[in-house]
């Protein structure tokens, strides 16, 4: 619907300074000339369907009480229930998981899954609480939201900074309310309790296939491929895995904790076991520090940012020297810096296609548990291969078809989805 000028504009349309927010809603802008008809439905995407912030109490183990912000928002259901992670870190905010959850409605329909988009985000730097206190914060975050999810409604899952525990303590606690065991609440969550095998690393395998898609049009072999990766946690360190086990070089790795360079390649096992035991990759042998600025001018093949928003913006755009982009983060591209990749020749695969691996499996969990019927790992691998692939190969025909970025192809398949099934359910009453 277009804007009507007698009505104020909701405040996260009128802000100046939007962040990941106004990233997305400028991504929308650049897919709305390509919906033909259904861009009379466009204004859905720019609003999220619903969002809730909670206050979180909980005492800590010295006795005093602590307030945090948590935040569950559910950008669009058209396609499906909800569907996205939960956040824990000290910077989140209401407009990035709004941003969050609407990136969760695209991936989803990009890769043809039957969900909406939804996340989660706690404000708080979950590295300053023990675990007793990270389970009464989740707990009591996940009983607030509680209104609002349900294994038909809406089904968080693990993001950043939280697992498998995070995701069994928030199933524990809407099933001890509900009065019922209801694993479907939740994806992403330990086996023993209804996870599915290939859960932990799907993302990084996710962005591997798609990877090796990107690397063969783009005429570059896997094998002896330079990669640099920003994030090491789940997703950056499978994927990191991955590509080493395949034979490229994993040349650059940035953490939270440093940036380090080996131009004959990373030992990518021996670095992964370093990080597992001093939470972070500084320190580790064999690899030279550098400063974060030039982690970003080195040249390689492939560069994965695998960490936070808006890590490729006009400031570094420039001297990034890969010849393809594969993002595991969500949001990590600016749409400026998307313009100077794109006018340097570089392939850009987005995040909404590049980081849909984790929701697939996601989608195998919430299916296997809703049969209780469970899949062996390789048929899990095998079925996520070919989502992947075969959304690669969609996304890049549209791209060629219209003379456009995979990004703007992305959201053309996915918002076409998502405004099908809005035109024909209706609208209410
Ligand atoms: N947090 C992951 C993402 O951003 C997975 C979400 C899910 O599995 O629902 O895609």
């Amino acid at each position: 619907m277009s804007e009507n000028p007698k009505h104020s504009l909701p405040s996260y349309l009128d802000a100046k300074h939007l962040g990941p927010w106004g990233v997305y809603l400028e991504q929308v802008e650049r897919v709305t000339p390509y919906l033909g008809k259904l861009s009379k439905w466009v204004e859905t995407l720019k609003r999220p369907k619903r969002a809730l912030i909670v206050d979180v109490p909980v005492e800590l183990d010295d006795g005093t009480i602590a307030h945090f912000e948590g935040y569950r928002v559910q950008h669009n259901t058209s396609r499906g229930p909800g569907k996205g992670g939960v956040r824990f870190h000290q910077d989140v905010t209401l407009s990035e998981v709004m941003a969050l959850s609407a990136w969760m409605s695209v991936k989803a329909a990009a890769v043809n899954l039957p969900f909406g988009g939804a996340k989660g985000g706690v404000r708080l730097d979950p590295h300053n609480y023990s675990k007793a206190e990270l389970e009464r914060i989740t707990r009591r975050y996940t009983s607030e939201i509680g209104v609002i999810i349900g294994p038909n409604k809406d089904i968080p899952a693990p993001d950043v900074n939280t697992n498998a525990q995070t995701m069994a303590w928030m199933m524990d606690t809407y099933s001890m309310n509900e009065g019922a065991t209801a694993t479907g609440v939740v994806t992403g969550k330990p086996i023993s309790l209804g996870g599915s095998l290939g859960r932990v690393e799907a993302t990084g395998r996710g962005v591997y296939v798609v990877g090796c898609e990107a690397a063969r049009d783009a005429g570059i072999p896997i094998n002896g491929a330079r990669i640099v990766i920003q994030g090491f946690g789940n997703v950056g360190g499978t994927a990191a895995r991955l590509f080493h086990d395949a034979g490229a070089k994993v040349i650059a790795v940035q953490d939270h904790t440093g940036s380090i360079h080996n131009a004959n390649g990373l030992d990518i096992p021996a670095v992964q076991a370093y990080a597992l035991e001093h939470d972070g990759i500084a320190g580790v042998a064999n690899a030279e520090v550098i400063a974060p600025e030039d982690f970003w001018t080195l040249e390689t093949e492939l560069l994965i940012p695998a960490a936070l928003e808006s890590q490729i913006n006009k400031d570094n755009a420039d001297s990034i020297r890969a010849k393809v982009v594969i993002e595991g983060a969500n949001g990590p591209t600016t749409p400026e810096a998307d313009d100077i990749l794109v006018s340097k020749g570089t392939l850009v695969v987005p995040d909404v296609l590049a980081n849909a691996g984790g929701v697939t499996v996601s989608y195998f969990e919430w299916v296997q548990d809703f049969s209780s019927f469970f899949w062996n790992e390789a048929e899990i691998n095998h079925r996520l291969e070919a989502i992947m692939r075969s959304a690669y190969s969609s996304v890049s025909a549209v791209a060629a078809e219209h003379k456009v970025s995979q990004r703007t192809a992305a959201f053309i398949t996915a918002c076409t989805r998502i405004l099908e099934a809005r035109e024909v359910r209706g609208l209410y009453p």
